[in-house]
């Protein structure tokens, strides 16, 4: 089993911070949370994550100038770093600048975007604790190729019946809301409908269940789905 991944967040936005925390721990990560610029470099003396997700304007000292530091000290120097920038014209200049940071997210950015940035960054930087391959009982998932098979069979599925299973597959028999598979799946900056979650459920479900085999995906009144191991 692959080992699990830590990453720290420095936001100050406590909202931000309690969203981030909820959704990388969801994707199976180990997550530290820090509101202050200061106290991030300290703690990070103490102990180096596997990514660090580090917001731009924070209290103590910016994340820019925390950016700078951490390249200077061989225990940080390779340390992988999302930068958490507001839109507008902080972001252009922040792009300008030499900070040392890996990749940067725009704010408010989707969660499925910024996950996926994670997923890949640490993927590149720590190839042992990302597993490209998903099992959930006979269903098999690979990230990079995109495919799924159940039972050696090939099942075919739109890309976001892909991205539904995918989410599921990444905590299995975990019940999710609609308005989770929507956060996760479509981000939170998409309208859509908590139906068409259903609709897409049921797309996937179809697709899933091909003749005599076991419904995986389960249906819990009131609450949401799981896909079941
Ligand atoms: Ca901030």
């Amino acid at each position: 089993m692959a080992m699990v991944p830590r990453i720290t967040v420095v936001e100050d936005e406590e909202a931000l911070s309690v969203l981030l925390r909820y959704n990388l721990e969801a994707e199976g990560y180990e997550v530290e949370t820090v509101a202050r610029g200061d106290e991030a470099e300290i703690r990070l003396r103490e102990r180096v994550p596997d990514l660090l997700l580090l917001d731009w304007m924070l209290p103590g000292i910016s994340g820019i100038e925390l950016c700078r530091r951490l390249r200077l000290r061989d225990e940080t120097e390779r340390l992988p770093i999302i930068m958490l920038t507001a839109r507008g014209e902080e972001s252009e200049r922040i792009r300008g600048l030499s900070t040392g940071a890996d990749d940067y997210v725009v704010k408010p950015f989707s969660t499925p975007e910024l996950l996926a940035r994670v997923r890949a960054m640490l993927r590149r930087a720590r190839p042992e604790t990302i597993s490209t391959q998903l099992k959930v009982g006979d269903i098999e998932l690979d990230r990079e190729t995109h495919r799924v098979h159940r039972r050696g069979r090939e099942i075919r599925l739109g890309p976001t019946e892909f991205r539904l299973l995918e989410f599921l597959m990444s905590a299995p028999n975990r019940v999710y809301s609609r308005a989770q598979l929507l956060d996760g799946v479509w981000g939170h900056d998409v309208y859509v409908d908590e139906r068409t979650v259903d609709v897409h459920v049921g797309r996937l479900r179809k697709a899933l269940n091909l003749s005599n085999m076991r419904d995986v995906v389960r249906t819990v009144r009131g609450a949401g789905y799981a896909i079941d191991g």
